[in-house]
């Protein structure tokens, strides 16, 4: 069995063994998350990319007899030096967000997290595909989400949104119909 099958199917146990505990349907997304990072996958460094004090918080929440580590499995040290462009992303999110909850906070936090990622931001932020992040977008920050109309790669979308906001257009482009860069900002993330 290849490292990375062995890999999934220990997140598969473990995203079991996370779905029995107190997790409501709308947070399946959290367990997928968190089974990722338990087991070392995406970029979600230490403490899930959260404050220490929101890690604590949501293993209380969620997650009181699960043991999580604070630590990354994964070792990953994400370096928000930078990322000069995290408070933009923040305010970004919040302006959008569906509600002032904790869980929508948590979040945002996680969500810019990935962004720090090299990959496409489900697989950065260990969701186990591309429709759960398009879900997850959806239900969290619907005006946001329902402005990607051409189902743009999510990051890039994310992006786009703060250039617009800067009133910077750093498209070389006229229009994304004939833009020789298309591929990098659509089409599938797999
Ligand atoms: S496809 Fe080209 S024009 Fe459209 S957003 Fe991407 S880089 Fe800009």
């Amino acid at each position: 069995m290849s490292p990375l099958r062995q890999l999934h199917d220990e997140r598969a146990l473990y995203y079991a063994q996370l779905s029995l505990s107190d997790l409501p349907p709308k947070l399946q997304w959290l367990a997928q998350m968190v089974a990722s990072w338990r087991v070392g996958l995406g970029v979600l460094p230490d403490y899930l990319g959260l404050t220490p004090e929101q890690f604590t918080q949501l293993v209380d929440c969620y997650f009181p007899d699960q043991h999580l580590p604070a630590q990354a499995v994964s070792g990953s040290q994400l370096d928000f030096s930078r990322m000069l462009e995290r408070e933009d992303l923040v305010n970004l999110l919040s302006q959008y967000r569906r509600s002032d909850d904790p869980e929508n906070q948590w979040l945002i936090s996680i969500l810019v997290a990935g962004c720090l990622g090299q990959d496409h931001l489900w697989q950065d932020l260990g969701l186990w595909s591309r429709t759960q992040l398009s879900e997850l977008l959806h239900d969290n920050f619907p005006a946001l989400a329902a402005k990607n109309t051409q189902d743009m790669k999510w990051k890039k979308f994310l992006y786009k949104q703060l250039c617009e906001a800067e009133g910077l257009f750093l498209c070389r482009a006229p229009s994304c119909s004939v833009c020789v860069d298309y591929p990098k900002c659509y089409g599938p993330e797999v």
